[in-house]
């Protein structure tokens, strides 16, 4: 028989350990017990239907039980669920290779893959430090250095830790990552820098500029994510932010990764952020919806002159050393190139989904607690402050950011906040109605749990 959802519910407190969830008030705060989907709408075990406005962690992108997907999986099911490719081949990820490499901005012609987006990082981090000491016979093996921005994110795994921004996750890990270089972050509503956004003129530009050139015989790579600071709070760079550390980045010799993990797959309203930029990588992370958001895959994408590094005879150690049991895994590689033609398809709806996105949260800015609005593609997010004119914070114990996403339930849909940030992030698929219930659902959650704030 099965369990009840009450037993369920008593299952996930003796056993589940939850990631990211602080344990003592997540029963308090009313988990979502998922059944099941449909299109971009989550049921519960009680039938509850809630529309997935982060769309489960910001990856699904063509909604839930998409029969193009499914489909794919059940006909690759029915061939081979697991395959290696440890110096072997099947045929879903030699095909996705080719087909990643078709689309991939100018030169990204070899595909590296992984499982989650931290370990697409993790890998491109490892290629750079192993191309310095391999190419040209090891005549750059002084870069060493990595470079990345203040606030940014990449995951979780050491390395991809290390390169991250994030002061939290750096005062609990302290002794356990690695030195990084580290340049302010475009967070234009809280300047690093102290600065006015419109007389700044991008001064972190600037700042980034500078440590490069300073560290530039040294620098293995500069490592950002594309578009937007995405879990320091949806923080759209300025324009021509990547354009800048790109170039400063090619004049110093690194090499230029780009994470486009959160930002790539549509979610900018592109195929690509950085190609919104003109901007081409020599590593090119990607994951969350390159599956449409059904399966762990990522993918590393390098050039042919970092891949070149890597060739001699077997003797000669050049191999890289790295690689995952489910590395490429058949069924997510099916998921992936059914997910293709569905981005093929939808591509040119996004940008005007994005922009009825964008005039939609603007709306809110009216709001007292709205204390910065921001959007990017088909993501925004809205900062809550208890005071706009000084634009203090709300007691980070208050859990103002949780609370208004529970209140966004009373509504029907599902969020999950970055702190006191309300992101929005939801399937490629929306509908202009969705979005229009996404917002008012907001909008009602901050009135009512954040109608103290002062304008
Ligand atoms: N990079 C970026 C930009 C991300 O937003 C994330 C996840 N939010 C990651 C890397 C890590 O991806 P994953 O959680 O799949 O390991």
């Amino acid at each position: 028989m099965e369990p009840t959802p009450e037993e369920l519910r008593a299952f996930d407190d003796a056993h589940l350990w939850h990631p990211f969830t602080p344990h003592s008030v997540y029963r308090a705060e009313d988990p979502l017990l998922v059944e099941s989907g449909e299109g971009n709408w989550l049921i519960d075990v009680d039938g509850n239907r809630y529309l997935d406005g982060v769309a489960s962690l910001w990856c699904n992108a063509f909604g839930h039980r998409r029969p193009e997907i499914d489909a794919a999986i059940r006909d690759q099911l029915g061939k081979i669920a697991h395959a290696t490719l440890l110096g072997h081949a099947h045929v879903p990820a030699v095909k996705l290779a080719k087909r990643l490499a078709g689309i991939a901005p100018e030169g990204l012609t070899r595909v590296f893959f992984s499982d989650d987006g931290s370990t697409a990082v993790e890998v491109s981090l490892k290629i750079a430090w192993q191309f310095f000491r391999q190419a040209d016979g090891g005549r750059e093996a002084r870069r060493t250095k990595f470079l990345a921005l203040g606030g940014a994110y990449h995951g979780d795994t050491v390395g991809a830790v290390s390169v991250g921004g994030i002061d939290t996750f750096h005062e609990r890990f302290r002794g356990l990552l690695f030195p990084v270089l580290r340049a302010p972050g475009p967070y234009c509503y809280r300047c690093p820098l102290g600065l006015e956004r419109a007389t700044c003129g991008i001064a972190c530009l600037a700042e980034v500029e500078k440590t490069i050139a300073r560290e530039g015989p040294e620098l293995a790579a500069v490592v950002l994510e594309a578009g937007f600071l995405g879990a320091a709070g949806i923080i759209p760079h300025p324009e021509g932010f990547l354009r800048g550390v790109a170039r400063a980045t090619r004049a110093a010799g690194a090499l230029l990764v780009i994470d486009e993990v959160a930002a790539g797959m549509g979610r900018s309203g592109a195929m690509f952020a950085c190609g919104r930029e003109g901007v081409a990588p020599d590593l090119l992370c990607l994951g969350k919806g390159i599956t449409g958001g059904y399966l762990p895959l990522a993918a590393t994408l390098a050039t042919e002159r970092v891949f070149a590094a890597f060739l001699g005879p077997p003797s000669e150690g050049r191999t890289f050393f790295h690689g995952h049991t489910y590395t490429g895994n058949p069924l997510a590689a099916a998921a992936a190139l059914a997910a293709l033609d569905l981005f093929e398809r939808e591509l040119p709806g996004l940008p005007a989904k994005a922009a009825y996105l964008g005039a939609a949260v603007r709306r809110l800015a009216d709001l007292p607690a709205a204390g910065d609005v921001r959007h990017y593609g088909l993501a925004a997010g809205i900062e809550l402050v208890a005071d706009r004119g000084t634009k203090r914070s709300f007691p980070p114990g208050e859990r103002r950011g949780m609370r208004v996403c529970l209140r966004a339930r009373e509504k029907g849909v599902f969020l999950r906040p970055l702190g006191d940030v309300i992101v929005l992030m939801p399937p490629l698929s929306i509908t202009p109605g969705e979005i229009d219930l996404l917002v008012a659902a907001v909008s009602h959650g901050i009135r009512t749990e954040c109608g103290d704030a002062v304008a």
